[in-house]
């Protein structure tokens, strides 16, 4: 059924077809972000097994020499069973990803979870450097943490937030979430360390690039499969780095939901891939 429905937002059920995915945007000069679809386990069976899927994925990514990151969810790893667990099952997989030299980004998830995963951002980071954190611009709080990080020189994926939250804890409507992102921008590129722009909005990507011949920094944008790809490929034939986030995996039902809560016609596109077994990202090379 994945291999059909939600073919345009996920790679497919195995990581075999995420990683052709990387090596396919790896030729157009894109690095891939794979992501093992899951999350909200209370399973130590479950942690156990996702940490085995990034190590295989780890070791391929180094074996086929792609340019690829991974990004992992910390109710995945464990936060829901204890903040100790999800730790070590993060160091687990940052152990590998070190000896591999390769990236590791934590995604953020609901608001619930924010201060638990900046606390183990914080305490990993000065053990294993590759790792980065996702920061929401539509989170009032987010000002704040991003001020933390930079003090101590994180990496920040800087995204708009996709997952529903109570309004006291949001800066505004849609217009504000961006002006907020715009301000948190600035921020990371006065802070002069790396960072990632994760958005598939035109006015934040052009507002990101106005403020990189400003600050004279290298942009790097990050965008979803199957979301705006001919943007995508624009920005890397730019000449911009760009990376993709690949998700694969059995559990894509949560992920879908919220690309169809972002855009309503994507049930739509979901529902046409399926009756005409077509990926239009397939024809991109
Ligand atoms: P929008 O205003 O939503 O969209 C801008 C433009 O892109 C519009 O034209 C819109 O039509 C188009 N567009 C946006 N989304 C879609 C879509 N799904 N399908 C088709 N067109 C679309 N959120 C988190 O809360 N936590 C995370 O850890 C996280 N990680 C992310 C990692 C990456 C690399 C990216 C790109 C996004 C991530 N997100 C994450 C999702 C993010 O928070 C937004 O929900 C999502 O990117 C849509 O917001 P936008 O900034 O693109 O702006």
């Amino acid at each position: 059924m994945l291999d059909r429905f939600g073919r345009r937002f996920i790679a497919g059920p195995a990581l075999e077809r995420a990683l052709v995915l990387v090596r396919e945007d790896n030729l157009l000069g894109v690095y891939g972000i794979l992501n093992y679809l899951g999350e909200h386990t209370k399973d130590v069976k479950e942690v156990d097994a996702a940490i085995a899927q990034y190590v295989e994925a780890i070791q391929e990514i180094k074996r086929r020499q792609l340019d690829a990151q991974l990004s992992v969810k910390l109710t995945q790893l464990g936060l829901l069973i204890s903040e100790e667990i999800c730790t070590k099952s993060l160091s687990k997989v940052l152990q590998e990803a070190q000896k591999a030299n390769v990236f590791v980004w934590i995604d953020i998830e609901s608001s619930v979870y924010t201060t638990p995963s900046l606390v183990i951002y914080s305490n990993l980071v000065q053990q294993y450097n590759g790792l980065g954190i996702t920061l929401q611009a539509m989170l009032a709080r987010t000002e704040v943490d991003l001020n933390n990080l930079l003090l101590n020189k994180g990496t920040v994926r800087l995204v708009k937030g996709a997952y529903k939250e109570k309004k006291e804890l949001l800066v505004g409507d849609r217009g504000v979430v961006r002006e907020n992102y715009r301000k948190l921008l600035q921020k990371l590129f006065e802070g002069g360390g790396r960072f990632a722009v994760a958005t598939h909005d035109d006015i934040l990507i052009q507002q990101a690039i106005a403020l990189s011949e400003e600050y004279e920094a290298e942009p790097e944008f990050q965008l979803l499969l199957g979301v705006r790809e001919g943007l995508q490929m624009r920005l890397a034939a730019d000449g911009y780095r760009v990376g993709e986030y690949i998700p694969y995996g059995r559990q894509w039902f949560p992920y879908f939901r919220r690309r169809v809560r972002e855009k309503k016609t994507n049930a739509l596109l979901a529902l046409k891939d399926f009756f005409m077994y077509r990926h239009e990202r397939l024809t991109r090379l």
